[in-house]
């Protein structure tokens, strides 16, 4: 049976997480479910994410993977690419994920023109029962899809991210804040922090 192995249940705690069922986050647990399989979870094992791009996917993979933001073991590198890149330390194993160009552009045409209307106008309430319509089917499609229908899998290019060290925080000169050290500034031998730089020492 093709089709997710995600657990309905552990579906349906994603979608709470993330607010909404969407294409992007059916596509986030796909990715998760890869990772998971290849790699394993956080937290189990040492794993570092890199997400290629912002989009509700993320969503999926740090609810299910256990990678995260704040952890400092999901990294964004926002390069505008449906791509996941995940690294398990202990042993170097690494998987690509990236989607491949059929499936992200949604069911049909129909689907992708009522997106494009709804992005600069208003839908009537009959577009707008077709348009949940179809994306719940996309959502479905995704869901139930073969993996190496929806991606192609391979190895990341660049090595794993390295370890987030905890930084030593300074204190702005300016406004009194603390600010990471590794983000302050420096203006005429004062300590800023970057919105103080930025109004002391406008760009040209
Ligand atoms: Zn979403
Ligand atoms: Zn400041």
């Amino acid at each position: 049976m093709p089709g997710t192995r995600i657990p309905e249940e552990k579906i349906r705690e994603t979608i709470a997480f993330h607010g909404h069922w969407c294409p992007g986050l059916a596509t986030g647990i796909r990715v998760a479910e890869v990772a998971l399989e290849r790699v394993g979870r956080a937290g189990d094992e040492e794993i570092v994410a890199v997400a290629e791009s912002d989009t509700c996917a993320v969503d999926a993979v740090q609810f299910l993977t256990g990678c995260t933001v704040g952890k400092g073991n999901l990294v964004l590198q926002n390069i505008g690419k449906m791509a996941f890149c995940f690294y398990r330390r202990r042993d170097g194993k690494a998987v690509r994920i990236v989607s491949r160009p059929g499936f992200s552009r949604g069911s049909s045409e129909e689907y992708r023109d009522l997106q494009e209307k709804s992005n600069s106008e208003i839908l009537s309430e009959e577009e707008r029962a077709r348009f949940r319509h179809l994306r719940e089917e996309h959502c479905s499609r995704i869901l139930n899809a073969e993996i190496e229908e929806l991606f192609s899998i391979g190895q990341p290019s660049k090595p794993v991210p390295p370890h987030a060290p905890m930084k030593r925080s300074l204190l702005c000169e300016s406004c009194g804040e603390m600010v990471m050290e590794t983000k302050a500034r420096l203006s005429d031998g004062r300590i800023l922090c970057p919105q103080c730089f930025e109004i002391e020492v406008p760009r040209p």
